[in-house]
C-alpha cells in the first residue's frame, strides 16, 4: 500500500454534493485574525449539519458547526443546543493530533466555539467507514450481533449521494466511475487505518472503545502537487463511540435510536479527552472561555 502519494495534476471527476473547487494555498499567514463579519460572508455550501463560508485567504473556507442532528438521510430532525459547540471542540481535538503526528488533514486552527478554519479541498465523494465491531447497518446487513469483535478491521466505501441514500459501493465502481483513482483509493485506505489506530488508542485511554467511524476526505492541490487529506470532521456524529466498563453509547445513535442524553455523552467524551473543564458549558452563544 502507498502512503501519502504527491500525483502531478491530472483531470478528475467532480465531486458528488459538496463541489467545491481548490485553490492555491501557499506562503499564507494564518496567524493574521482577519475575520469577515458573519453577515457578509459568502455562503459556499450549507449540509444538514454543518455551513461552508468563503475563508479569509484563497484556498480557506470556514467550516461552521450547526446544532441541527439528522439522521435516517434528514427524515429524523432536531436541533440540540450544544451540539455543534462540542463537534467543533472534539472534531478540532482528532484533527489537530492527526496533523502533530503526519497525517494529513484539512485543519488549520479553531477560529471560535461553532467555526474553524480549514483548507479547501476537492471532495472525494466517498464516505469510509472503518469497523473494529459489529454495529449497524453492517449487523443488520450480515446478521451478526451488535458488539461482537469483529476477526480485523474492516473498512467500506459508501458513495456520496443523498438522492441514493449514500449506497454502499466497491473499489470496481470507484474506479469505474473515475470517483477516485486506484492510487488515490490506495491512499484513502492508508488514511483509513492510521486514523483508526490513532482514534482507537486515543479512546481505549479514556476507557471508551471505538466500535466504528465515518471519515470523509479530499485532493489538497500544492502548485501542480496533488495528496489526499481527511477532511469534514471526526466527531460522535461520526464515530460510534461506546464505555468500555458500561457499554453506553457515546455518540449520534443516542439521537438515532431515540436513547436521550446526547449533549450530556458528548460532553463525557468532551472531558474524558481533557477538551472541557467540569464546569464548562457547551451552550455556544454563553461568554465561555475560549482556549488557546
Ligand atoms: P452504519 O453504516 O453502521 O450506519 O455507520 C457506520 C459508522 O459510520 C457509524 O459510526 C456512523 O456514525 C458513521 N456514519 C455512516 N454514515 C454517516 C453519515 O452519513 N453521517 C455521519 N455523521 N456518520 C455516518
Amino acid at each position: 500500500m502507498r502512503m501519502g502519494s504527491v500525483l502531478s495534476r491530472t483531470p478528475v471527476t467532480a465531486a458528488a454534493d459538496l463541489d467545491i473547487s481548490t485553490g492555491a494555498t501557499a506562503s499564507m499567514d494564518f496567524t493574521k485574525p482577519r475575520y469577515t463579519p458573519m453577515s457578509r460572508r459568502r455562503r459556499i455550501y450549507e449540509g444538514k449539519a454543518k455551513v461552508l463560508y468563503e475563508g479569509p485567504e484563497p484556498g480557506t473556507l470556514i467550516q461552521h458547526f450547526k446544532d441541527d442532528a439528522t439522521a435516517f438521510n434528514a427524515k429524523k430532525h432536531q436541533v440540540i443546543e450544544g451540539k455543534g459547540v462540542l463537534n467543533n471542540r472534539i472534531s478540532e481535538y482528532v484533527f489537530q493530533h492527526l496533523n502533530d503526528i503526519g497525517v494529513p488533514t484539512h485543519f488549520i486552527r479553531r477560529l471560535n466555539m461553532r467555526e474553524q478554519l480549514i483548507r479547501e479541498v476537492e471532495i472525494i465523494p466517498l464516505e469510509v467507514v472503518v469497523r473494529n465491531v459489529a454495529a449497524g447497518s453492517l449487523s443488520q446487513r450480515l446478521g451478526i450481533e451488535e458488539g461482537t469483535q469483529l476477526p480485523r478491521s474492516i473498512i467500506e466505501f459508501y458513495y456520496k449521494n443523498d438522492q441514493l441514500n449514500d449506497p454502499m459501493v466497491s473499489e470496481e465502481h470507484i474506479t469505474a466511475f473515475g470517483w477516485a483513482t486506484p492510487q488515490e483509493i490506495d491512499d484513502v485506505m492508508s488514511l483509513a487505518i492510521r486514523v483508526n489506530d490513532f482514534l482507537s488508542g486515543l479512546f481505549l485511554g479514556v476507557g471508551i472503545r471505538l466500535v466504528d467511524f465515518k471519515m470523509e476526505t479530499g485532493r489538497l492541490w500544492e502548485n501542480d502537487l496533488m495528496r489526499i487529506v481527511v477532511a469534514d470532521e471526526i466527531s460522535p456524529d461520526s464515530c460510534r463511540l461506546w464505555d468500555i466498563k458500561s457499554s453506553e453509547k457515546l455518540d449520534k445513535d443516542r439521537f438515532r435510536r431515540d436513547l436521550g442524553g446526547l449533549v450530556e455523552a458528548y460532553t463525557e467524551v468532551a472531558k474524558r479527552l481533557g477538551i472541557m473543564s467540569e464546569g464548562e458549558r457547551p451552550q455556544g452563544t454563553g461568554p465561555v472561555l475560549v482556549k488557546g
